[in-house]
């Protein structure tokens, strides 16, 4: 900085010449900007002109070899020259683009018709590369081409090997076309096809152009026959629409009716075999269906097949149905009748159990009294025996006897000793506990287990029976006397046996005998 301030004017040279230096500087920078710029513009429209070949590629025939080598051109770097030429060259291709107009459908539709008449290999050939010349724009004129379609159609006339002569001969043919023999082609094409009846007035008035064949305005009935022919076309493509939403619809009311089918059919074995065979013959009828859909071409003549098929169908338903609704009344009645036979056998089985049952309580009952008898006592004991060994509370036993009970029979006769029998066992049964069980154990002897009773609380049960019983009034032969009962009280103890308390018991009575009777003893 020292130095700088020294001197001035030296400063001010320096000033100067770095001022240049720096706009000098600046000017490259901006130029390579500048160039910088320009480079990815470049870059940018060679991109942008290759997708643009990409886009329109397929086109045209002719202008797609153009757009492969300036695609190829420009993928190699090009200088700003070759750019602006390959920009010329695609802009022309543009325009050649526009100068050439689609090709048109009619000829389509047309080669669509020939093919379909003219099938021989030879025509085919000659048809076919007849189609790709008019793709090709090969053929100024419709009269060139008809005129080639001819001569391709005539097998005699033609070698198919060859290629159709377009320029030279097609255009000298083309001058001397025989407009009688287009007309004919085009009367036997509108003969050969099925014309649909609103086509039917239009279709008579071209044919009437045709026979008349008149030259000065054939380029018109030409025009006029392509557009029937396109009509026609178009028609029967409306006319597929409608039987494809037919055929959907029918499609819809068939899955529907199997369904009704699968849900109507039962379980039964018999039922499964009958629906297998209406499965199979309602598919045998969609298949059916199915070929005259796929070969069809008219709705109405499809919609009378399609009826009559599903007449079928719905017959074959029918059918099944009826059949079924056969099986299943049969089934119904059989089911009845089984029915009727388990009812039946199970009244009998009631009517058995009940009988069992009586037979079992009469087997268990003594019948004079209606108190249970020796065995049932025998049974009741053991299970009263074997809880008193697992809970070990008390278990008492007593054995009653009828004093002097032979007298009364000698007295008043057996009959009356039954009776007193009967109403001693009604006493003795009715002034217990309801866990007392008391028994018939035989001629005029009652025994008694008391379960939770220990042996002075069964002495003191025992002789307010022993009471009772003395208390009440029995009337033998009409004359009131008093009967008296003893018993003998025992209590089961450790390693008691039924045996080993019944004797003891017994012998308790024994000793209620020999002190006087009406009396009771424990043991
Ligand atoms: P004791 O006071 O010593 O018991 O004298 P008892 O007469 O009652 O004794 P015994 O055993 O000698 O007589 C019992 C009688 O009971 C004999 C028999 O004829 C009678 N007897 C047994 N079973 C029946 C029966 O079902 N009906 C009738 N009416 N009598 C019966
Ligand atoms: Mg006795
Ligand atoms: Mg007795």
């Amino acid at each position: 900085m020292g130095f700088f301030s020294k001197s001035g004017a030296t400063d001010n040279k320096i000033d100067n010449s770095d001022k240049w230096k720096d706009k000098y500087l600046n000017l490259l920078e901006t130029q390579e900007q500048v160039a910088q710029e320009q480079k990815s513009l470049e870059e940018l429209l060679c991109k942008t002109i290759v997708k643009l070949s990409f886009a329109i590629a397929g086109l045209d025939p002719q202008l797609d070899p153009q757009l492969q080598r300036i695609r190829s051109t420009l993928k190699n770097g090009i200088n700003r020259q070759s750019l602006v030429d390959e920009l010329e060259s695609f802009a022309e291709a543009l325009a050649h683009l526009d100068d050439q107009p689609q090709q048109p459908l009619e000829t389509a539709l047309l080669f669509d018709f020939l093919f379909q008449l003219y099938t021989s290999a030879e025509q085919k050939k000659a048809l076919q590369l007849i189609r790709t010349q008019s793709e090709e724009k090969k053929f100024a004129t419709a009269n060139q081409l008809f005129s080639a379609i001819i001569i391709a159609i005539d097998s005699e006339q033609i070698n198919p090997t060859s290629a159709i002569p377009v320029d030279s001969k097609a255009s000298a043919l083309a001058s001397q076309i025989d407009t009688k023999i287009v007309s004919q082609q085009l009367i036997h094409l509108l003969d050969s096809i099925e014309i649909p009846a609103i086509f039917d007035s239009q279709a008579q008035i071209v044919k009437q152009l045709l026979v008349s064949h008149q030259a000065t305005a054939y380029e018109q009935v030409l025009e006029k026959s392509i557009n029937l022919l396109l009509g026609i076309k178009q028609h029967s493509q409306s006319e597929q629409q409608g039987i494809d939403k037919f055929l959907a619809h029918i499609t819809e009311q068939l899955t529907e009716l199997g369904l009704t089918v699968t849900g109507a059919s039962t379980a039964a074995q018999e039922s499964a075999l009958i629906r297998s065979k209406l499965d199979q013959s309602v598919s045998e009828q969609m298949k059916a269906l199915q070929l005259s859909s796929s070969s069809a071409t008219k709705l109405e003549p499809l919609k009378v097949v399609i009826n009559q098929r599903l007449e079928t169908i719905t017959k074959e338903i029918h059918e099944h149905n009826q059949e079924e609704a056969v099986k299943r009344k049969q089934t119904q009645e059989q089911l009845e009748e089984l029915t009727m036979k388990v009812k039946i056998m199970e009244s009998e089985s009631n009517d058995l159990k009940l009988k069992l049952k009586i037979a079992n309580t009469r087997a268990l009952r003594d019948s004079l009294t209606g108190l249970p008898n020796r065995l049932a006592y025998q049974e009741r004991l053991e299970t009263e025996l074997a809880r008193w060994k697992r809970y070990r509370s008390p278990l008492s036993l007593i054995i009653w006897d009828i004093d002097h009970f032979k007298g009364i029979n000698d007295n008043f006769g057996h009959k009356a000793g039954d009776k007193v029998l009967a109403l001693i066992a009604k006493q003795l049964s009715s002034n217990c506990r309801e866990t007392d069980f008391i028994s018939r154990f035989g001629g005029e002897e009652f025994i008694m287990i008391l379960p939770e009773t220990g042996k002075e609380a069964a002495l003191k049960l025992a002789n307010q029976l022993r009471n009772i019983i003395e208390q009440t009034g029995f009337n033998a032969s009409g004359t009131s006397i008093t009967i008296t009962i003893s018993c003998g009280i025992t209590e089961f103890v450790e390693n008691d046996t039924h045996e080993s308390a019944f004797d003891r018991a017994d012998k308790a009575l024994y000793q209620a005998k020999q002190l006087g009777r009406n009396q009771c003893c424990i043991n």
